[in-house]
């Protein structure tokens, strides 16, 4: 292990030909997703299609996004990535956002929007809530502490949706914002939108829908099922839904574009406006900029752009059909597993994998298959392993041998049981022995920081 303080600036530059080895090596300890061997983290559509992207993304390289009127073409970009993707969300012309690093972002604007709304609107909110079921993403909790808010974590009902009566029951005068999700991370399912939007107009307040996973997957979902494909009902989350009144989707996720690319849209610019910061009086002039961060990609914004304008609804169609193709394979051969089941009904190509049988822990069986070279997620409440499937699980036909090696490491597991040792479990496990929320906090953090420091 090297500390980072033992590599110093190097006097003289190094080759291109030694960099180009030196990153080779670096590449061999990373996640195996070339092979479709990683359940998590990348979104890929094959080779042909990610060098096509590249160049869109290299054309951009040096250009900004912080001025729209030093670059126009980027701005183009940017609005005409918005337009289709509330398109695809079955807005309308009044709708409007921007493009974000992620979904995180996306999230943060989201909620520091309605927080500005009710500082405008409702002046006599001091504590402002936001209300959000326990399955939703963490980001909101991050949302949260950043812009001082107070956050309502309401129970899912048995199928790992949100309890309407439950979220109903959290609203108080305080109350600016209510979340659901479509699809949530750890099953994969839509939350009530329709019901839980109902409730945030009925008091007129916002409803964001976190789109961020779903987001460029169920319209094509929706319309395979409307196809006669084998593939669940989509229920509506997007702006069809009165009360709905802004959305996050990930492009990076199942829009297929590189790492550091979301989108933020709202119902119209009475909430959008809300978004922005502007100060007039420095001395460099009067700023303003529409998200959190200042100077903004505009390799990105191409390369988002240039996806989108290339495979249309017609290539995402493709890329979904293929999808719910290895997910569908993946699902039905885990459930001629006894000794797995998926948790919940999930809708898209995202789902859990839980343990029937009290010898096969879920996170130790994730831990045993990343020894034979996969990457698996895991989520709790129950423990669950968790798998995204996509375009590149189809392409290279993997999910056969998955399933191979996965009743092969279950049957070694019942013949050598292995203790909770090392790998994700080890740090799971640690986590749940830990007496208070507060000592975990600080655990995990610690061993954030040491993640970082080597
Ligand atoms: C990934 C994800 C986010 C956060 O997105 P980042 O791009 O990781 O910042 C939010 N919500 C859901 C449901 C997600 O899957």
């Amino acid at each position: 292990m090297v500390k980072p303080k033992d590599i110093t600036m190097p006097e003289n530059g190094t080759s291109k030909e030694e960099l180009t080895s030196i990153m080779s090596r670096f590449h061999e300890g990373d996640a195996n997703w070339e092979q479709g061997k990683t359940w998590t983290y990348v979104y890929n559509a094959g080779s042909d299609f990610t060098n096509f992207i590249k160049q869109a993304h290299n054309r951009f390289f040096m250009e900004s996004g912080l001025s729209p009127m030093a670059f126009p073409s980027l701005k183009r970009f940017e609005a005409e990535v918005v337009s289709m993707a509330v398109d695809m969300l079955r807005g309308n012309k009044r709708c409007f956002g921007n493009m974000t690093t992620g979904g995180t972002e996306s999230i943060l604007m989201a909620t520091k929007t309605y927080r500005d709304w009710a500082r405008d609107k409702k002046p006599a909110i001091n504590e402002p809530e936001m209300i959000v079921p326990e399955s939703a993403h963490p980001a909101f909790e991050k949302a949260a502490h950043y812009f001082d808010m107070n956050i309502i974590r309401t129970p899912l009902d048995g199928n790992f949706k949100a309890d309407v009566k439950a979220v109903e029951r959290a609203i108080t005068e305080n109350t600016v914002m209510i979340v659901g999700s479509a699809i949530d991370y750890p099953t994969g399912i839509v939350d009530p939108i329709e019901d839980l939007a109902a409730l945030a107009k009925e008091h007129g307040i916002g409803f964001h829908t976190d789109s961020c996973l779903g987001g460029f997957m169920l319209p094509f979902v929706r319309k395979l099922h409307e196809e006669g494909e084998d593939v669940p009902r989509v229920p509506d989350f997007d702006f069809k839904v009165p009360g709905v009144t802004s959305i996050s989707a990930d492009l990076h996720k199942y829009g297929y574009a590189p790492k550091g690319t979301s989108l933020i849209l709202y119902k119209n610019q009475k909430w959008w406006k809300y978004q922005f910061f502007a100060h007039v009086e420095w001395s460099g002039g009067a700023y303003a900029s529409p998200t959190m961060t200042g100077t903004r990609s505009g390799a990105l914004m191409a390369a988002a752009w240039t996806i989108m304008k290339f495979l249309g609804w017609k290539g995402y169609m493709t890329l979904a059909r293929n999808t719910m193709h290895a997910a569908r394979e993946l699902q039905r051969g885990i459930e001629e597993i006894p000794e797995l089941s998926i948790r919940g009904d999930p809708v898209m190509s995202v789902f859990g994998c839980v343990s029937n049988d009290e010898k096969i822990n879920p996170y130790i069986l994730a831990d045993q298959l990343g020894k034979k070279g996969w990457t698996i997620d895991c989520v709790d409440a129950p423990q669950s392993m968790h798998f995204i499937v996509c375009d590149h699980h189809y392409q290279k036909q993997i999910v056969p041998l998955f399933l191979e090696e996965l009743k092969e490491t279950i049957d070694d597991l019942k013949d050598n049981p292995v203790d909770v040792a090392d790998g994700a479990a080890a740090v799971y496990g640690m986590i749940s022995s830990l007496p208070d929320r507060d000592t975990a906090k600080d655990t995990v953090i610690k061993f954030m920081m040491d993640q970082y420091k080597t």
